[in-house]
């Protein structure tokens, strides 16, 4: 009888080992005091790049790892459980790696991965839009063929670390010329591009990233700015939204990792009874719940990873929706329930957890909300009727 295999290969239990090794030497004090001094988070960021982990995804041809989504998520998740949650591993190699890796031109390849890769390039990858929010369907950013090129125009909100980036993945429609019809399509807008602004939108975030409104105003892009087919900017689209899924599960996985290990080693120590605090039962079994939720959330995440990587991105939608959901919920209870463990330190900044409070609780909202993640599995895993 075959059993399946619960254990992960031994290069990504080594890959996990060695990224913690790195995540522990800059640690949370450093993620936050950057954070809270308006500083990127670039030593972190470059070392990790010099070092590979950011391209493990990356094809070896174009300067990365050659393996898959799985061990990229493994960097992501260990960064954050050593306090760390580079938003941006999200966005840079999983979203814009994955979809110029799939379906880019060679020159775009040759271009963009081997930065992605060893992360002295970064492109951050956009595409909600303040009218159209969830619904993707209506975005308007339209792209017009002028003179063999593209002239872009509309508005972006919410995009992460447009400031710190080589270049955005835009997604906007063309208009068609002939029929006037509106079809998705994906563009590379290097930054600095004239008639491409942007503005910094406050947030009670505590994170190195900001983000930020974009304005595109008939901006001139060449035709080469168009990633891959223009016909097959859906399946483009597609293939970036499970990484990005499953990378917003392993964002929050670390973080529930990096808050448990907190409440528990403070639960141990405590004492105000005479026993340490962990021993009422008050405290102690949100704590084995928070536990039993993050193993089971991990466990998904890593079934979307392994359907992904195996080619099975219809399968691997799924479990990357339920896995994104299960993740930030067990995120948010595990941060919560470690800031009541500390009782008044919990909100003090030398314990380190009141930072990641707000930064949680995005992942309920992004890369796609809890409604939408419910609404999917109504309808596709239940096949309830589509209530929107
Ligand atoms: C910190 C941060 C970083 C982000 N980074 C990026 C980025 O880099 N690139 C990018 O493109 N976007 C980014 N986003 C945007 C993010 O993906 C969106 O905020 C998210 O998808 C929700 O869209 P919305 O804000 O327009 O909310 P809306 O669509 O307006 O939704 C508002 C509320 O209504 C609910 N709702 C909407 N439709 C339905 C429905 N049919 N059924 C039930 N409930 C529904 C939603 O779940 C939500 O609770 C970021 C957002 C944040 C906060």
């Amino acid at each position: 009888m075959n059993a399946m295999n619960f254990i992960e290969p031994e290069e990504r239990i080594a890959l996990r080992k060695a990224v913690a090794e790195l995540g522990a030497k800059y640690g949370h004090e450093y993620y936050a005091r950057k954070a809270r001094a308006d500083e990127k988070t670039h030593e972190l960021w470059d070392e990790a790049g010099r070092l590979g982990y950011l391209g493990v995804n990356i094809p070896e041809e174009y300067g990365g790892g050659g393996a898959g989504i799985a061990d990229l998520a493994a960097v992501l998740e260990e960064l954050a459980a050593a306090g760390s949650p580079l938003l941006l591993m999200v966005v840079s190699p999983a979203i814009c790696g994955t979809v110029i890796s799939r379906f880019g031109t060679e020159e775009q390849k040759k271009q963009w991965l081997p930065g992605i890769a060893d992360g002295t390039k970064r492109m951050v990858f956009a595409i909600t839009e303040p009218d159209a929010g969830s619904n993707s369907h209506r975005i308007t950013t339209t792209a017009r063929r002028d003179s063999g090129g593209w002239v872009l125009n509309g508005r972006k909100v919410y995009i992460s670390g447009v400031d710190e980036a080589d270049a955005v993945l835009v997604v906007g429609r063309t208009e068609d010329a002939k029929t006037g019809k509106l079809k998705p399509a994906l563009f590379i807008l290097p930054s600095g591009t004239p008639g491409f602004e942007y503005t910094k939108i406050p947030m009670d975030i505590v994170a190195p990233e900001d983000q930020f409104s974009l304005f595109l105003d008939d901006v001139h892009l060449p035709a080469e700015a168009l990633v891959g087919e223009e016909d097959a900017a859906i399946a483009q689209l597609f293939a970036g939204l499970n990484p990005e899924r499953i990378m917003g599960a392993s964002f929050s996985l670390g973080i529930a990792r990096y808050a448990l290990a907190k409440a528990v080693g403070y639960a141990n120590e405590r004492q105000v009874w005479g026993a340490p605090i962990g021993t009422h039962q008050g405290l102690a079994h949100p704590l084995a719940e928070i536990k039993i939720e993050l193993e089971l959330a991990k466990l998904m995440t890593q079934k979307a990873a392994s359907l992904y990587d195996s080619g099975d991105d219809f399968g691997a939608g799924e479990s990357a929706n339920m896995a994104k959901y299960a993740a930030a919920e067990v995120a948010i209870r595990a941060t919560d329930q470690a800031v009541q463990t500390h009782g008044g330190n919990g909100l003090a900044t030398e314990y380190g957890l009141g930072t990641l409070v707000t930064a949680v609780r995005l992942g309920r909202i992004a890369p796609v909300s809890r409604e939408m993640v419910l609404n999917f599995v109504g309808q596709h895993s239940l096949g309830l009727p589509k209530s929107y």
